[in-house]
């Protein structure tokens, strides 16, 4: 049976940092500009002086510096909003949910870019006050570009403009059905849109928090039925892919280097390391990815080897086939007090059989703190379930399906994992 868990019905920001299992976490949301390296070594030294070094990349593209003392944390505010990483005001935050294509306006020949439309999109939602009603997990994507879209994020509602003369509104990820609309009128519809959302999740008790369970439980045509709007339904199917995401990735004679950690976390030390190698090497902004990485513009070819030799000793992920992107694991204890063990120790020992993996370009192995299964819900070739009891290991499922096997340590549940190699084949 699945463990309760505490719903927290809020996201963390810098003014209303979260207490968690190892202090405070305080979440930044970088402007859609980005962030210098210079800013990037200010946030490491933050984190160093006021919090404990750990410092994750989030799958919407922001940033958090965790365990941070509260008695410090007035500190901490005080050297971000020194350092220009924060308005010295709550309300400068950014409020809404809006995520852009990291290679936002490089599109040949497209007319809008997604940055612009956010930052309209951002105001109109405050001139409506919405944003203080939209649950805090409510995402909305804005897609501009073919490569490195945004389709395999999860959206409530995306706006999509990658192809050209073509604006469409794809509601909870279905693609299959998208709303093409005339694009002056697409904000404007994305506002009836939420309206028509949150009046509907009012009369539910606001137990729908994201728009896929609203659209599976009513049908997306009763949801649009109010509204001057309607689904095509397209013949082709649409499965969205996921670029290669890192290394060298070169789109319309522009070239990026992506870099990654390990599951997205950093140390400060090697958060500042990477960072200082930027500033010597005179780069400006950097872009961060919902696949939890940098994305580093490049602007002498040339350049680009001597960088990657160097950001590659700071054993940070600059390949898509490096085997420890198979592994994904959650904050674990003591960064999480839902969590009823450590997680990094256990991506530690599974990344020794990252060799058996056969296609490091999924996801082979998820490990979970608890059957919440926060940083992956849906199955996986292996999941590995920490439990009052133990382990428990869970073949082509959730964190919270059946266990194919329990241990009560890890070295039982490895001792397994080794006479049973070909777990670990992908679903
Ligand atoms: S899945 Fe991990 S991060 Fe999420 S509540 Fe459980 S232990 Fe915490």
């Amino acid at each position: 049976m699945a463990q309760m868990h505490e719903i927290k019905g809020w996201c963390p920001t810098a003014y209303r940092p979260m207490a968690t299992g190892d202090g405070l976490l305080l979440r930044l949301t970088p402007k859609r500009i980005g962030l210098s390296p210079q800013q990037l070594v200010a946030i490491a030294e933050t984190s160093l002086e006021f919090g404990n070094g750990q410092i994750d990349l989030t799958q919407r593209a922001n940033l958090q510096i965790r365990g941070i003392d509260p008695d410090h944390y007035s500190k901490a505010l005080t050297s971000l909003i020194k350092r220009g990483l924060l308005g010295s005001e709550e309300a400068s935050e950014y409020p809404a949910n809006i995520l852009i294509s990291p290679l936002s306006s490089l599109e040949k020949n497209t007319r809008l870019t997604a940055r612009g439309l956010a930052d309209e999109l951002n105001k109109l939602l405050l001139q409506n006050k919405l944003t203080e009603y939209l649950p805090s997990k409510f995402l909305f994507c804005i897609n501009d570009c073919t490569r490195l879209s945004l389709y395999s994020v999860k959206s409530d509602i995306l706006i999509d403009l990658s192809e050209e003369g073509k604006t469409s509104l794809i509601l909870a990820n279905d693609y299959q059905n998208p709303i093409f609309i005339e694009h002056q009128d697409c904000l404007a519809s994305v506002i009836e849109l939420i309206k028509r959302f949150l009046e509907l999740s009012k009369q539910n008790n606001f137990i729908f928090r994201r728009m896929h369970s609203l659209i599976e439980k009513i049908g997306i045509n009763a949801f649009l039925k109010p509204l001057n709007l309607k689904t095509t339904l397209l013949n082709k199917e649409f499965k969205p892919k996921k670029d290669a995401y890192l290394g060298l990735i070169s789109f319309n004679d522009n070239h990026f280097i992506g870099v990654s950690g390990p599951s997205g976390a950093w140390k400060a030390e090697q958060l500042r390391s990477f960072a200082q190698i930027l500033v010597q090497h005179k780069f400006q902004n950097l872009q961060l990815t919902p696949w939890r990485s940098f994305l580093i513009p490049i602007y002498d070819f040339r350049q680009r080897l001597r960088l990657l030799e160097e950001i590659n000793q700071l054993n940070l992920i600059t390949r898509q086939d490096d085997p420890r992107l198979a592994l994904i694991a959650c904050p674990g204890a003591p960064k999480c007090s839902q969590a009823y063990g450590n997680t990094e120790e256990v991506l530690e020992k599974f990344s020794s059989y990252a060799s058996f993996f056969s296609s490091p370009k999924e996801i082979i192995v998820h490990i979970s703190g608890c059957t919440k299964g926060c940083v992956k819900g849906d199955p996986t070739p292996l999941t590995i379930t920490l439990t009052d009891q133990g382990y428990n290991l869970i073949k082509n499922g959730r964190a919270d399906n059946k266990a194919l096997y329990q241990s009560r340590t890890l070295d039982e549940l490895d001792h397994y994992v080794k006479n049973n190699l070909n777990i670990l084949e992908p679903l």
